[in-house]
């Protein structure tokens, strides 16, 4: 009999699993995957998901062999932006959430899955945890209330445990088997492809928004850089008619300088896509179970956060599940902090701002002028990189006191900037799917 098993064993169940097993619980984890292994994902992780990591204990294993920066350019529409996430208001979050802010870095890194995933199965075992790859739960066992007592595996081994914890994944077998419906889904979301490139020197990351596409560059592990583009789903199956051409021309649509840089790299992989990014919430707890990671929440990456979420939901609910099974309080009282937490005002603001840039809408005029007006006020910028990466709310950045005020100085200082030349026609312009057969056509 186990204090907890967790079906799942990457970012999400080897971190629940490791803070449990360090409160001197026995914790069963399992993963049908064997390890080192990727998933389809980029992995960018910014400063609270490296936060994560080192209290975790990782950091330096990721440090070791990932580039680590702290500045970022973010360019929307050719107007850009370069800052970090400020140390700051880092702090003021974990304290929020976690009452301690012990372990803060302000680096990101973009360390590939089959690396970062390695490392977190590696420590949970250091920290106690039994792990068993390679090991598929097909079944759940539940009493006759229908409380979650226990697993079984695809090769007939039968598990108990006080608490199932689902670290699953976003197709979550634990959502599947109990019949917990999604809510709040959002279709519209992008589409992604990207891969890795060497010949391309270590750099800061940066993120690029230009109409209805989006690119960013990042230096990862083994001396290369993963370039990614995305846009709006409605353009998708247009795009995957010519992965290579239209990643390409989208790169060249959105940044000539970072088109020609890829242009002279070197391709090492093939490239990785996906289509389906649609977000959605499940239920987050109830009898004999818990739900965290993609599991419980999923949503689409251009703002490159599931990882970083993964980490912060696997160290709330191991906060809940440790104070229910070592006693200090009751599991109702314990699971309603978490999910408190987890479905804040603040959460649900964060959620709506990825469903709505997901949309890919072109940029509207007032928002431009926004960024325009940020040019050179270094501390709006660091705050705005903090708020769009959920560190600070969406609700105070965008609050309309503040973005009314911007927007009136920016009139005067956007007036020389290409991206007000013309806006209508350009934004009509960028309304127009490029990948389309006529408009690839014309272009060749
Ligand atoms: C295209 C794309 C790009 C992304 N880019 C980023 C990014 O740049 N930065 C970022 O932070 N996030 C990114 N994400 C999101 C990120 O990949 C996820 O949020 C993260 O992987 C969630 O971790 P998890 O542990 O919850 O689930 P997963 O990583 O999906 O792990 C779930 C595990 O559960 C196991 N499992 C499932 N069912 C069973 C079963 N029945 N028995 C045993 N084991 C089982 C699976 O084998 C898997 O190993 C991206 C996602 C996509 C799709």
């Amino acid at each position: 009999m186990y204090n907890a098993i967790v079906i799942g064993g990457r970012c999400a169940g080897a971190a629940v699993g490791t803070h449990l097993a360090r409160r001197g619980l026995r914790v069963l984890v399992v993963d049908r995957s064997r390890f080192p292994s990727d998933v389809l994902s980029t992995h960018f992780i910014w400063p609270h998901g490296a936060s994560y990591l080192n209290r975790l204990g990782v950091l330096e294993k990721v440090r070791a062999v990932t580039p680590a920066h702290t500045e970022v350019t973010v360019v929307n529409d050719g107007i850009a932006l370069r800052g970090s996430v400020p140390e700051e208001l880092l702090r003021n979050q974990f304290r929020l959430l976690h009452d301690d802010d012990s372990g803060i870095t302000a680096e990101y890194f973009s360390v590939r899955r089959h690396v970062l995933d390695k490392l977190l199965v590696d420590n949970a075992i250091e920290a106690g945890v039994e792990f068993r790859e390679g090991y598929t739960v097909k079944e759940l066992l539940q009493d006759e209330d229908g409380t979650v007592i226990g697993i079984k595996g695809r090769d007939g081994t039968v598990e108990r445990a006080q608490v199932v914890i689902g670290a699953d994944g976003r197709n979550s077998f634990v959502a599947r088997a109990l019949g917990l419906e999604k809510f709040d889904e959002r279709p519209r979301c992008t589409f992604a492809y990207w891969s890795y490139f060497s010949g391309i020197p270590d750099a800061d990351a940066q993120i690029h928004r230009r109409g209805r596409l989006g690119m960013a560059m990042a230096s990862t592990n083994h001396g290369q850089t993963m370039v990614l583009t995305w846009g709006p789903s409605e353009w998708a199956a247009d795009f995957r008619a010519d992965v290579e051409g239209n990643f390409h021309r989208a790169l060249g649509l959105i940044s000539g300088e970072a088109a020609d840089t890829v242009a002279r790299a070197r391709r090492e992989e093939r490239f990785y896509g996906t289509l389906d990014q649609a977000a959605f919430l499940r239920r987050l707890h109830g009898p004999g179970w818990v739900l965290v990671g993609d599991a419980e929440s999923f949503k689409d990456q251009c703002t490159a956060l599931g990882i970083t979420h993964a980490l912060r939901d696997a160290e709330l609910a191991a906060e809940a599940v440790g104070r229910w099974l070592g006693g200090e309080t009751d599991r109702d009282t314990a699971m309603a902090g978490y999910a408190a937490k987890r479905r804040s005002q603040t959460a649900a603001a964060y959620y709506d701002y990825v469903c709505t840039l997901a949309e890919m809408k072109p940029l509207r005029h007032d928002e431009l002028q926004l960024f325009a007006i940020l040019r050179g006020n270094q501390a709006e910028i660091d705050r705005f990189i903090a708020t769009h990466v959920d560190v600070a709310p969406v609700s105070e950045f965008f609050d309309p006191s503040n973005v009314f005020l911007l927007n009136d100085t920016a009139k005067e200082s956007s007036r020389d900037h290409g991206a007000f030349t013309d806006f209508e026609a350009t934004y009509r312009e960028h309304q127009r799917n490029p990948f389309s057969r006529v408009a690839a056509e014309a272009t060749r």
